[in-house]
């Protein structure tokens, strides 16, 4: 059990980025899917969007 942290298996999944049509699909589907591994694809992918991208 290496449970790195507390409790922040909640905070792991970011917010989707107001306004962007794929960031609230992707958290959409996201929302929609109960295998654990999926939720975690659809994080990445809202994480790496490069629309607007690592805000500097
Ligand atoms: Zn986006």
């Amino acid at each position: 059990m290496g449970v790195m942290g507390t409790e922040e298996r909640r905070s792991d999944e970011p917010e989707p980025i107001e306004g962007c049509a794929t960031c609230e699909e992707l958290a959409a589907k996201r929302a929609a899917t109960p295998d654990p591994s999926k939720r975690t694809d659809f994080n990445v992918l809202i994480r790496r969007h490069p629309e607007h991208g690592p805000s500097s």
